[in-house]
């Protein structure tokens, strides 16, 4: 989300006259868009920032200003210690208030510095600028679109909703028409976002009420959009629209980012998260009855207050059971603010530590054992961009697995089967499965000597 929010951000400031510069030293505005999810997160803000004050007073010797803004979580949740604790920065933004960007950049020259972190009455969606065409042509094939921000959950680890606010669905025409503008200028693969994405509950041009299911079903319509992914989701709200949209609907990729954070009752309960280990495992088994080819991620989270061994037992026993393509893991990070800071019982660092890496250590195999199974298989690639090895073309899996072939420029933003022959770390190599046909898609001379050489 917040690759998305950053690229808005931009969009708000081209119309200013703002265009992106490759490096932070040679831009007049640094705009640092910052996480609060964990205590690291949060902290690299204020290391940016001492690196930042080096820079700004470096400029100002040259008899230029630099403008420091920080913007996402980090600036909701710690607006006012940030302007008393850095006077570098001259603008705080948070992140309902984007589109206020150019107004809050002019009150910073006129006042010195500007703060605003109040959730606005008004959908910055309905004020921030669509990206251009030549923008959307230079982001490349695959976008992202926030659908859904906020959350009303409340786990009782988590500051997402004291800083994006309350679970608020974007109305799904201003989706269909974000999505269809992205798909006429090359955009192939969009990923749905929002902090609960299938909590979706956004108004149609029906004046029905869209779950996500229903609005992937009309995604799916508009051309030239190939694949439609989605995330995050929370286990409590997988309804049938969504279990149904996998079933019938092609370019929905059999790909679920399904977060669990624990695979013990008793910390799923102290965590709020309001869903049982077998109410996860039977949200797993709704998705698999409907399509065997489907493979899950999730996120844990190792050492909340109070986790036992037993209780970590019977995360790496979920782990194991269900079998994931990917996951990602955490230690429990206190956040000022959440219920779980007060708790009791802290795990220690050690065992946290010893924690985690067990857990990596089963998700790794799993991860590697899904990735070795797709050698000497066929499987559709979305071709992305040139690979850093000159004549290769990197592309993703409908799993997200990056995957390598020798083939001409030409085929970036087409699905096409590959035959995987290896697996180089986390990437696969193979070549097409197909020969090129349309005109113009030859093999590169050096290409297909270097394949004869071989
Ligand atoms: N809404 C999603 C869900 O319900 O699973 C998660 C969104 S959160 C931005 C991403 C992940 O960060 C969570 O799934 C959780 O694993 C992790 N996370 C959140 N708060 C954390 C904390 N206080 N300490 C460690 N990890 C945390
Ligand atoms: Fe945070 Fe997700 Fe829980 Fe909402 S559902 S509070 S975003 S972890």
């Amino acid at each position: 989300m917040n690759v998305y929010d950053a690229q808005r951000m931009v969009d708000t400031l081209q119309p200013h006259g703002f265009v992106e510069t490759a490096s932070a030293d040679d831009a007049d505005l640094v705009i640092l868009n910052t996480c609060h999810i964990r205590e690291k997160a949060s902290e690299k803000v204020y290391s940016e920032l001492g690196r930042l004050r080096v820079a700004k007073d470096e400029a100002a010797r040259q008899g230029r200003r630099i403008n420091v803004a920080v913007a996402g979580c980090v600036a909701q949740a710690e607006g006012a210690e940030i302007i008393n604790r850095a006077p570098v920065v001259d603008v705080v933004v948070g992140p309902q208030s984007y589109h206020h960007l150019p107004e809050l950049l002019a009150r910073a020259e006129r006042d010195g510095r500007a703060l605003e972190t109040e959730f606005p009455a008004e959908d910055k969606f309905a004020f921030l600028p669509p990206p251009k065409p030549d923008v959307i042509r230079a982001r490349g094939i695959s976008s992202f679109v926030t659908i859904q921000e906020g959350c009303d959950k409340f786990c009782t680890f988590c500051v997402v909703p004291y800083t994006r606010g309350s679970e608020v669905s974007r109305p799904a025409a201003k989706i269909i028409d974000d999505v269809k503008r992205l798909a006429d200028n090359g955009v192939r693969e969009i990923t749905l976002i929002g902090q609960n994405v299938n909590a979706y509950h956004g108004e149609g041009p029906d004046g029905r009420i869209w779950s996500l299911g229903t609005l992937l079903r009309h995604l799916a319509e508009i051309r030239g959009i190939v694949r439609l992914r989605y995330s995050t989701s929370h286990p409590r709200d997988v309804d049938e629209t969504l279990i149904e949209a996998h079933r019938d609907i092609r370019a929905v990729m059999p790909f679920v980012h399904l977060p669990v954070q624990s695979g013990s009752d008793r910390i799923l309960s102290a965590m709020n998260r309001k869903h049982s280990a077998d109410d996860y495992r039977r949200a797993v088994d709704r998705f698999r009855s409907v399509s065997q080819d489907i493979a899950f991620s999730s996120d844990f989270i190792v050492g909340f207050p109070g986790e036992s061994e037993q209780d970590f037992q019977a995360t790496l026993a979920l782990v194991t059971q269900i079998g994931y393509a990917a996951a990602y893991s955490f230690k429990y990070s206190p956040r000022p603010g959440t219920p779980a800071a007060d708790m009791q019982e802290m795990v220690s660092a050690e065992v946290m530590d010893e924690r985690l890496a067990r857990l990596q250590e089963l998700i790794d195999s799993q991860q590697s054992a899904f990735n070795k199974a797709a050698i000497g298989t066929t499987v559709d690639v979305l071709f992305e961009r040139a690979a850093r090895n000159p004549g290769q073309i990197v592309g993703r899996t409908a799993y997200l697995q990056p995957a390598h072939v020798m083939a001409p420029e030409t085929i970036i933003g087409r699905v096409l089967p590959v035959r995987i022959e290896s697996l180089e770390r986390y990437s696969l190599l193979g070549e097409l499965a197909t020969p090129l046909v349309a005109a113009g898609e030859t093999m590169p001379a050096h290409i297909s000597e270097t394949r004869m050489g071989a």
